[in-house]
C-alpha cells in the first residue's frame, strides 16, 4: 500500500458520477459524432462571457503595469477590487459593506472550503437539504465536520423547516443552503428564508452559541421569476459564498468571494479565521487578472436569457410527456422524477440512446435525474424524442 493519504487517494481515484457521465459522453462523441449524443451531465455555462469581460481584459493588458497585473495581490484580494465589489452589492441590496467584508478566492468551491475550514471543529455538524451539490460532502469532511443531509420536501424540493428543526442539535455549527439550487433549479422564497432565520435565531439562543447560515450562491443571477432574496437580510449570521463561474460564464478563471457581513456574530474573528483557512489551504491571492476584470464588470452578467428559453422548452416538453418535475425557477438544472424508482437504471436506458444524464442518487436523492440544460437549444430539440421514448 502506497504511503499516501488513503482519503485523498480514494477521492482522486473514484471520480464523481457527474465526471464519469461526462467522460462517457466524450467517448461516445468521439465514436458517433457530436450530432448523435446529447450530453446533459456538466454544469458548464453554454453562453459566452459578455463582451465587457473581453474589453476589460484587453484594456487591462494595454493599460495596467504588467508587474501589478500579474503580481501577487494581498492574500484576501486587491483592496480596490474588494471596494468596487462591495459598492456593487450595496447598490443592489441596499447594504453598507466595505471591501474589508470580502475575501476573494477561487470560485465558490474555494469560498466554501475556506469558510468550512474556518468554522469547522472536530465533531461539528453541517446541515444541508438533500438533494445537494455532491462536493459538499468532500468539503465538509475536509474541514473535520460531518455533513448531515436533511430531505427537502419531495413534492416541490423547497426547504422542509420542520425536518430541519428536528435535525438541529447542539453540535450544529452551520446550515448550508444553495438557492437557486443545484440540482433542482428551485428558488427559496423570502418568507421561507425568514422562517429559517427565526428558527436559527431561536436554536442559537437555546444552545448559547451561534448557528451560522452559509449561503452558497453561484446561481444568484440566474433566476427566472422574482429576483432571489438577499439572504443576510433574512438572518444576520449569514456568510455568502459567491462565484463568477455562472453569472459571467467564467468557470475556468476561478474567481469568487466570501462575504462576512459586519452584523454577523464575531465577524472580525471569523474573517481572520477565513484568512487563516485561505493560508492553510493555499487559497490566497485569487487570480489577479480576473480580480481586476470582475471589478470592471461589477453588475454585468452574461446573456442569461438563453437559460430561460432552454428551461421553458425542456420543462414544457417533459411535462407534456408526463414527467413530473418541481418548478425550476433558477440555475440551469431540472430534476424530474424518473419513471422507474431506480434512477441509475433509467440513466442506463438513456445512455443506450446516447442521452447522458446524472442519477439523483449522486445528489442524495434517488428516483430522480439531473438534467443540466446549459446546452445549445438544438441539443434539447434532438433530445426530446429520446425522453419520450424513455417514458
Ligand atoms: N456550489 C454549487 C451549488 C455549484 O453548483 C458549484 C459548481 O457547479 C459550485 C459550488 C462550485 O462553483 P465554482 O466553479 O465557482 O467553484
Amino acid at each position: 500500500m502506497a504511503g499516501f493519504s488513503q482519503r485523498m487517494l480514494a477521492l482522486g481515484t473514484a471520480s464523481s458520477e457527474i465526471r464519469e457521465a461526462f467522460a462517457f459522453a466524450q467517448q461516445r462523441i468521439a465514436q458517433v459524432g457530436p450530432q448523435n449524443v446529447e450530453d446533459f451531465s456538466l454544469g458548464n455555462p453554454s453562453v459566452p462571457a459578455p463582451q465587457a469581460v473581453r474589453d476589460a481584459a484587453l484594456a487591462l493588458f494595454q493599460d495596467l503595469d504588467p508587474v501589478r497585473l500579474h503580481g501577487y495581490t494581498p492574500a484576501q484580494g486587491d483592496a480596490a477590487v474588494r471596494a468596487a465589489l462591495a459598492a456593487d452589492l450595496n447598490r443592489r441590496f441596499h447594504t453598507n459593506y466595505s471591501g474589508d467584508a470580502l475575501y476573494l478566492t477561487c470560485g465558490a468551491a474555494g469560498a466554501l472550503c475556506c469558510v468550512l475550514s474556518a468554522l469547522g471543529c472536530p465533531g461539528d455538524e453541517f446541515l444541508t437539504f438533500a438533494p445537494y451539490f455532491p462536493e459538499y460532502q468532500v468539503f465538509v469532511e475536509s474541514a473535520e465536520g460531518t455533513l448531515v443531509p436533511v430531505p427537502a420536501r419531495l413534492e416541490d424540493f423547497q426547504m422542509d423547516l420542520e425536518a430541519l428543526a428536528q435535525a438541529i442539535t447542539p453540535k450544529t455549527k452551520a446550515v448550508l443552503i444553495n438557492t437557486p439550487n443545484n440540482p433542482t433549479g428551485v428558488v427559496y422564497p423570502q418568507e421561507d428564508l425568514r422562517r429559517l432565520g427565526l428558527l436559527l435565531q431561536a436554536r442559537s439562543a437555546a444552545y448559547g452559541h451561534t448557528i451560522y447560515l452559509i449561503s452558497d450562491e453561484p446561481y444568484r443571477e440566474i433566476c427566472f421569476a422574482a429576483p432571489p432574496a438577499w439572504v443576510p437580510d433574512c438572518y444576520p449570521h449569514t456568510i455568502v459564498c459567491y462565484s463568477y463561474s455562472k453569472s459571467l460564464s467564467l468557470p475556468g478563471q476561478r474567481l469568487g468571494y466570501i462575504l462576512i457581513p459586519p452584523e454577523l456574530e464575531d465577524a472580525s474573528l471569523l474573517y481572520a479565521a477565513v484568512c487563516g483557512a485561505g493560508r492553510a489551504l493555499g487559497y490566497v491571492c485569487a487570480p489577479s487578472l480576473f480580480q481586476f476584470v470582475v471589478a470592471k464588470c461589477a453588475g454585468i452578467t452574461a446573456d442569461l436569457q438563453l437559460y430561460k428559453e432552454n428551461r421553458d422548452l425542456l420543462l414544457h416538453g417533459l411535462r407534456e410527456m408526463g414527467y413530473s418535475c418541481a418548478q425550476p425557477d433558477g440555475a440551469f438544472y431540472l430534476f424530474p422524477r424518473t419513471p422507474e424508482a431506480d434512477a441509475r437504471a433509467f440513466c442506463a436506458r438513456a445512455r443506450a440512446l446516447d442521452l447522458i444524464l446524472v442519477p439523483g442518487d449522486s445528489f442524495g436523492c434517488g428516483g430522480h435525474v439531473r438534467i443540466s440544460y446549459c446546452v445549445p437549444p438544438e441539443q434539447i430539440q434532438r433530445a426530446l424524442p429520446k425522453f419520450r421514448q424513455l417514458v
